[in-house]
């Protein structure tokens, strides 16, 4: 990016947030996600980092917090309230660690204490205490001036009115709302037509900033507090916490002392693993030095302490820029609209293309090559682009236009009626048959070992695979002569492929490619009709008998079966010795002919396995929430299937409740 693109993309980033924090902390009406705001903050806090001449001190990233709201008496705090850095990896709590050592000057190798706390999804607040007894209540407001809500602060039964000792003394900590409460207050105020909250931590927000304290009293607000100023002087972290709680103030009880950084990555894990049991919102843990001399020496940057970081979980949510927007062509023929992204991290892993399903699709977002968007992963679900943020738009965007020629083979491209794809028609189409080969080998299929995208595509343009049945006519002589093949993987490929001949019906169906059978439809057609042979001579109707397929689905069977290519790969197969095994009956189970749908990650199991238990014992899985779902099973951080499943009155369980059904 070159100097004057990065202003001008500086200028853009710097009104967003503004915008942002506005709504977050003046009005309790956040617009955007935590993720987002956090993400494009770093963003501008790298340009400005790269470009440190066009800092200003207006940006907000040279800001803690918000401005106090005008209706509410002001207080200025003795010592500002600085933020605490972010990190999301543990390269960077190890970078934490090296900066400390260097500033203390201490060996890199010694050993040095640390609090983790658990960094509560709240909002910080100080209580001033004169003579034991609760005086004022101040949020943090910009960290220098904050706001004075007693009256609020007063109603939240944790936050005592008189203390153990009478004395003068401020504490800090974090005021929240236990997610029960928060559930609770939202279907409230929907029945009666109120605001609804984005989520708990916004919740407390606007209910500490009430005018009237009833009701922030009926609000059922809570409070752990962390920090303190008074009388006495302390020489830890620990000894702290441990004078909290004496004087009658309530301190979260999972604090963990650890005597080196490394031991940070277990206390990390643990939280998160946690996360969703707990009764309140926790967004990472906080590590702190344990010696407050230390802590004095480490002092503090223009916005944030040194001596302790937040150690957050990785975000769900990220944005980025597409730089492009291709096509490319699937196994039954579908263009399907890809978009290339500016590399980004997101839930651990980089991602640098999404797709964008199809036209409609582009046309409802409005998305444009160059848009900044919103990238979003739930759990093992692939990302997802969910958002465009228009206001970051330089006019310079393009529109994406569905090319009218397939840019494989160049046959021209048609839009079915009553489908949203667009399909390349020539069924020799190069790309459907490569595409056809990577998912009859795929994992879900009959997972051939060793037999991935690159080794079809070089068999292919070998002249050695025409159909999948070629696979099952490959001899080692034939692969032997190939690059990269030695003697021993060309043995191994073929022991692999011999191995994989022993399929289940549910995979064999799958690995066959109809349009509109995922895993889960030929699942429940490989238990309703228990062979191929039956399945081959359906009609419509005997289709349409099975759970969830609908007359889409139906007629793509039909379609695909009337195919004589398509019967004649069927027998190929079974004459190179392909042995399905057809679905046992199934004995009665509490699960038989239930229909799952899984949102949200959940903690102890993959989707994958999650899926495996259900289908074992007679369950459906299926992607989508409809009036048919029989149950919607939540983990962290559900998406919309969890709405949707609210909307239509679907029964959602969360983990707990379905572990115990299995
Ligand atoms: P921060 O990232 O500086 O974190 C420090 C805060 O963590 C403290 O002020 C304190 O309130 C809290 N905390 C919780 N547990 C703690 C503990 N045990 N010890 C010490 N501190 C603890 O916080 P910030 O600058 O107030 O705000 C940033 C947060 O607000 C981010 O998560 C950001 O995503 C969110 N935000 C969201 C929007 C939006 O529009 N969605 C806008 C602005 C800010």
């Amino acid at each position: 990016m070159t100097k004057p693109e990065a202003k001008k993309r500086i200028e853009k980033l710097k009104n967003q947030l503004r915008e942002v924090d506005y709504a977050y902390y003046v009005l309790d009406r956040p617009i955007v996600t935590d993720a987002v705001r956090d993400s494009l903050k770093d963003e501008l806090e790298n340009l400005e980092k790269a470009y440190s001449e066009l800092i200003t001190s207006d940006s907000p990233t040279q800001r803690i917090g918000g401005k106090a709201l005008g209706k509410f008496e002001k207080h200025k705090h003795k010592i500002p309230k600085y933020s605490i850095e972010d990190v999301f990896s543990f390269a960077e709590v190890l970078e934490f660690d090296h900066r400390i050592k260097r500033f203390l000057n201490l060996p890199e190798d010694k050993d040095m204490e640390y609090i983790c706390e658990l960094k509560i999804d709240g909002l910080n607040m100080s209580c001033l205490y004169k003579k034991g007894i609760l005086d004022k209540a101040a949020t943090r407001g910009d960290g220098l001036i904050g706001e004075v809500v007693t009256h609020t602060v007063r109603t939240i039964k944790s936050v005592p009115l008189k203390i153990k000792d009478e004395v003068d003394l401020e504490v800090n900590g974090e005021v929240f709302m236990p997610r029960s409460s928060f559930e609770k207050l939202n279907k409230k105020q929907k029945k009666k037509g109120g605001q609804i909250f984005a989520n708990p931590r916004n919740a407390a927000a606007g209910t500490v900033r009430q005018l009237d304290p009833q009701i922030a009293s009926e609000r059922d607000l809570d409070n752990f507090m962390y920090s303190y100023d008074g009388p006495k002087k302390f020489k830890t972290q620990e000894e702290v916490l441990n004078e909290l709680k004496r004087l009658g103030f309530k301190v979260n009880a999972s604090w963990e002392k650890v005597s080196n950084i490394n031991e940070t990555k277990k206390v990390f894990a643990a939280a998160h693993k946690k996360r969703d049991s707990l009764p309140f919102g926790i967004d990472g843990i906080v590590i702190k030095v344990n010696n407050i001399a230390y802590q004095n020496k480490l002092g503090r940057t223009a916005k944030c302490v040194r001596w302790a970081v937040a150690y957050k979980f990785q975000a769900e949510q990220v944005t980025t820029v597409v730089e492009d927007i291709d096509v490319q062509v699937g196994r039954t023929g579908a263009l399907t609209p890809v978009a290339h992204l500016r590399p980004v991290q997101l839930a651990g892993s980089t991602v640098k293309r999404a797709t964008l399903h199809n036209q409609d699709e582009i046309e409802r977002l409005d998305v444009r090559i160059g848009d900044t968007v919103v990238l979003q992963k739930a759990g093992d679900v692939i990302p997802d682009i969910v958002e465009v943020l228009p206001k970051l738009r330089t006019g310079r965007e393009k529109k994406f236009k569905m090319v009218d020629q397939c840019p494989i083979c160049g046959s021209k491209v048609v839009r079915r009626k009553g489908e949203v794809a667009y399909y390349c028609e020539n069924k020799k189409c190069y790309a459907q048959q490569q595409e056809s080969l990577y998912h009859f080998v795929s994992k879900k299929a009959f997972d051939i070992d060793g037999l991935g995208p690159k080794i079809l595509d070089q068999l292919q343009k070998a002249d050695l695979l025409k159909n999948a049945a070629d696979i099952f006519r490959l001899k080692e002589d034939d692969l032997k002569p190939l690059e990269r093949f030695a003697e021993k993987s060309a043995e191994n490929l073929i022991r692999s492929a011999e191995k994989s001949k022993k399929i289940s019906l549910a995979k064999f169906i799958y690995a066959l490619g109809i349009r509109h059978v995922g895993e889960e439809t030929a699942s429940v057609l490989a238990d309703y009709f228990g062979s191929i042979d039956k399945l081959k001579s359906a009609s419509v109707a005997d289709l349409n008998q099975a759970k969830d397929v609908g007359i889409r689905v139906a007629e793509s069977i039909l379609n695909w079966f009337s195919d004589k290519k398509n019967l004649n790969l069927i027998s190929d197969l079974m004459k190179l010795g392909v042995k399905i095994n057809n679905p046992a009956k199934r004995i009665s189970s509490q699960l038989a002919g239930k229909i799952f749908v899984l949102t949200g990650e959940l903690g102890s199991l993959s989707r994958d396995e999650a899926k495996d238990k259900i289908k074992k014992l007679g369950g459906h899985v299926s992607s989508a929430v409809s009036r048919k779902t029989d149950f919607v099973v939540a983990g962290h951080n559900p998406g919309s299937k969890y709405d949707k499943a609210d909307k239509l009155g679907v029964k959602i369980i969360n983990e707990n409740e379905f572990l115990k059904m299995l």
